[in-house]
């Protein structure tokens, strides 16, 4: 986060004790209120925090095979006066050997070849910079788009799986004052095939051996498979489900079975929302089994309205009854996001009203992941103490919502959720490449 440290601001707590009995305190553990750090919120007409749905109209990326179906393929390169079957080819080369390099293509004829690439496999990233941490298991990247805009992904090898945090809008519009990303609005949505391309820009660079000094050869036992992403969440930039259309075709083609698709498992791809209602809905009649996310970050509107403004739209009560009628539709266990703030939204109480809330609307619908923050001396963004968050995490525990202390991999390259930015440097990275 590029915030100047302020100094906290507190006061004493007036909310209620529990949700059942209205009960108030008068006096209680210190409340610090959300505020922005270093940078002036945009506001509406009104003067609450500016939500922004509607992507700025800018020029469009090139149409590219990822964006189309497979039958648009065929005729994209029909209209380039190829033979359908090489569109079969082309997603071949990309969605099985992550390669747009036309040089290695040699199933293709040689005399052709080249207009295929220019015209279905267009240069849509661009690598600014790249980031490494864990010892190479996590690496950031930071990617141009074809009009400038720059936009992030994050890379994370964990026993068992390999996770990409992708990015699904450059900036955001729903402008949550703890999180650098929505601090310049939003720049615009992200094409399907831009979303795609950083899966198969770190597939590639995982079958090269980029990713925590592994080379293929090493992460290929006999009989295995070679490595490649086998998670996905939608926590980068952006909201995704402010995206839908275009988040929702990217989720397919990840989905459909390679040559045509990535062939990656539904369930290995976490959407994340902080509430948009109407989306959630129509997401759960998708019929597509992702593991579906909530950041909630506070289980109590007074809070909330501050902290995430698309509270204003869409409240705690909506966006929770939303995420459980997501359960009950696909029968996937919702998460709930809750980023632990010190003297903000890590009082007891709130667990226990969290823990109410939840238990109110069935069991074993949800579980909890408390995300703790990073210690930030002199900001009010920082993490909570420790026995603060074991007692959080207990309360929910003894109230039967599993809950699990989330891992903050990426921190120290500014690559969680909600920090990641384009610095100033970064745009000067940028332009100088340009
Ligand atoms: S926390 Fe998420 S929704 Fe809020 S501004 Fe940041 S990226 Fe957007």
């Amino acid at each position: 986060m590029t915030e100047t440290p302020r100094t906290p601001e507190t006061r004493p707590t007036t909310a209620p004790a529990s949700s059942r009995s209205g009960a108030v305190r008068s006096t209680g553990p210190a409340q610090v209120r959300p505020a922005t750090e270093g940078w002036t919120q945009l506001k509406d007409a009104e003067g609450r925090p500016l939500l922004q749905f509607a992507s700025p109209k800018r020029g469009k990326p090139p149409v590219h095979l990822a964006d189309l179906t497979p039958a648009e393929r065929v005729e994209k390169v029909k209209e380039l006066g190829l033979p359908g079957f090489r569109a079969k080819q082309l997603s071949t080369h990309y969605f099985r050997h992550y390669t747009s390099d036309a040089a290695e293509m040699t199933d293709l004829p040689a005399d052709t070849r080249e207009q295929l690439v220019a015209g279905m496999l267009p240069p849509l990233l661009t690598e600014v910079r790249r980031l490494e941490t864990d010892r190479g298991d996590t690496i950031k990247f930071l990617w141009r788009l074809h009009d400038g805009a720059l936009v992030e992904s994050v890379l994370m090898r964990y026993p068992g799986r390999i996770t990409l945090c992708v990015s699904s809008q450059a900036g955001c519009g729903m402008n949550c004052p703890f999180c650098a990303t929505g601090q310049a609005g939003l720049t615009r949505n992200m094409s399907t095939a831009e979303i795609i391309e950083q899966i198969v820009r770190a597939n590639r660079l995982i079958a090269e051996g980029g990713l925590g000094g592994k080379t293929l050869r090493q992460s290929q036992g006999p009989g295995q498979t070679p490595e490649r992403v086998s998670n996905i969440v939608f926590m980068g930039m952006g909201e995704p489900l402010a995206n839908y259309k275009r988040v929702m075709d990217a989720v397919r083609s990840m989905v459909a079975p390679q040559p045509d698709g990535l062939g990656m498992s539904a369930r290995g791809i976490t959407i994340s929302t902080v509430g948009l209602v109407p989306a959630i809905k129509k997401l759960a009649d998708e019929g597509i089994p992702v593991t579906f996310a909530l950041s909630l970050h506070a289980p109590d509107d007074h809070l909330r309205d501050e902290l995430i403004p698309v509270n204003s739209r869409w409240k705690v009560d909506e966006a929770l009854d939303a995420a459980y009628d997501y359960y009950a539709k696909t029968g996937r266990r919702v998460s709930i996001e809750y980023a632990l703030i010190k003297d903000m939204n890590d009082h007891a109480w709130r667990a226990d009203l969290l823990a109410d809330k939840l238990n109110e609307r069935g069991r074993g619908w949800v579980h909890v992941n408390p995300i703790p923050l990073n210690p930030t001396p002199g900001s009010i963004w920082t993490s909570s103490d420790k026995d603060v968050t074991d007692e959080f995490v207990r309360r929910l525990n003894d109230a039967g919502i599993p809950t699990t202390l989330r891992d903050t991999r990426g921190k120290e390259i500014d690559g969680a959720c909600g920090q990641l930015v384009a610095t100033t440097e970064d745009e000067a990275s940028s332009a100088a490449m340009a």
